[in-house]
């Protein structure tokens, strides 16, 4: 597949700027290991532009193991530093969608751009045989301490906690149509890596270092094959403070249409609040912490639907005991207790009637695997989020066996 158009993307943090066009760079080797690595999906980040022309660069000489691809994504948006020109191009990645795509006639920018990326990445799967590493680089509008989201399938989990940064589950259960929720549901690791505030230096330098351990960890680059392996490791560990956690989301405030939402000044990832806290105005009405948590992703820019999330750290206890539950496939047992019931058992979705089942809460759900969406007052669909996990092409591998 070719395209040609080029696009101009310029870096406030080098102050200068670069061309790229759809396939930033690539190296093939289509023996195995295959590590997809996107950058821009937001055009008002293009840090992880910036760090993937460095790390390309530098591994130029450098014998690998399998096959290495740079991919932007909103291009027509990252020309004009712009979050996205009609809507989120990480909003609308549901298989419905995606069907829907292919009959269309008329795609709006943002639908041309996920057009593209769509036989790319079909592209990607079919020429190479695996395990696969799908890495989406983005960066916020708030001060934060590096950190990694994905969806919580236990090969995304086990893969990302080899990595010092903080992990954060779930998301996916507040958003739609996010790339990476759609590619985990194709069974590959997949996941998410924020490196700090949109236009600030480190924010590259951390998006560079973060790609240089993945390739080591997906065994496609040699440890001893870049500069300083160690280097990086301590200059992720050194910007999290060896904060590595892993953290659910308990709480998304959605911003509505025509809402005049306005964070409070200061904010920051991954600070502690307590309850009752003055955190935002919206049309001149206070919002205040309903409960005592973790403060993620507060928003601090006028684009965008998510104004800010509440997380909480998730015991190990719990992570182990999930991790049990999920390999004992004990998820079959959940249809014996009245009110729930498969909804489409080969594709792993639960129906749960809350009137009858109202005993069990959304973090049971979560310890089996489930992600869970109300569809009405009173009933929840669950998704299982590992079933589908290719566990085929990544049980040989050394984190595959952890205990979490
Ligand atoms: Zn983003």
């Amino acid at each position: 597949m070719t395209f040609n158009n080029m696009t101009e993307v310029h870096s406030k943090a080098l102050e200068k700027p670069t061309i790229i066009s759809r396939v930033i760079s690539k190296r093939e080797d289509r023996k195995g290991i295959t590590v997809v690595i996107f950058a821009g999906i937001h055009g008002n980040e293009n840090s992880g532009i910036f760090a993937i022309q460095e790390v390309f660069k530098s591994i130029e000489d450098c014998e690998l193991n399998g096959s290495v691809y740079g991919i932007s994504g909103n291009l027509k948006a990252l020309e004009l530093n712009k979050r996205f020109i009609d809507e989120d191009l990480n909003r609308i990645w549901t298989f419905e969608n995606l069907e829907k795509l292919i009959r269309k006639k008329e795609l709006n920018t943002e639908e041309n751009e996920q057009s593209e990326i769509f036989d790319l990445l079909n592209e990607i799967i079919s020429l190479n045989p695996g395990p696969f590493y799908f890495i989406d680089l983005h960066t916020t509008s708030s001060k934060t301490l590096p950190f990694v989201t994905i969806s919580d399938a236990l090969i995304n989990r086990r893969f990302s906690k080899l990595f010092p940064v903080p992990i954060v589950l779930g998301i996916e259960e507040f958003l739609n149509g996010p790339l990476l929720t759609y590619i985990n549901q194709l069974g590959y690791v997949s996941i998410g890596f924020e490196s700090g505030q949109h236009d600030e230096l480190n924010s590259i330098n951390y998006h560079a270092s973060f790609l240089y351990l993945a390739l080591v960890f997906s065994r496609i680059l040699k440890k001893e094959g870049i500069l300083d392996f160690d280097k990086h490791y301590n200059k992720i560990a050194d910007a999290t403070n060896n904060h590595s956690e892993i953290y659910e989301v308990v709480h998304l405030h959605r911003i509505k249409e025509n809402d005049n939402f306005k964070m409070l000044n200061g904010f920051k990832s991954f600070q502690p609040i307590k309850k009752g806290v003055l955190l935002a105005n919206n049309n001149d009405e206070e919002i205040r912490s309903k409960k005592k948590g973790i403060l993620f992703m507060p928003l601090y820019q006028d684009i965008g639907e998510d104004g800010f999330f509440i997380v909480r750290k998730v015991k190990p206890i719990f992570l182990r005991l999930s991790a049990i539950l999920r390999r004992a496939k004990a998820d079959n047992l959940l249809v014996l207790f009245p009110g729930i019931h498969w909804e489409n058992k080969r594709k792993h979705v639960l129906k749960v009637d809350l009137k009858v089942a109202r005993f069990f809460a959304k973090q049971v759900f979560h310890l089996f695997g489930f992600r869970s969406k109300q569809v009405d007052e009173t009933h929840l669909k669950l998704y299982n989020r590992a079933r589908n996990a290719r566990t085929d092409l990544y049980k040989k591998e050394s984190w595959f066996n952890s205990p979490y």
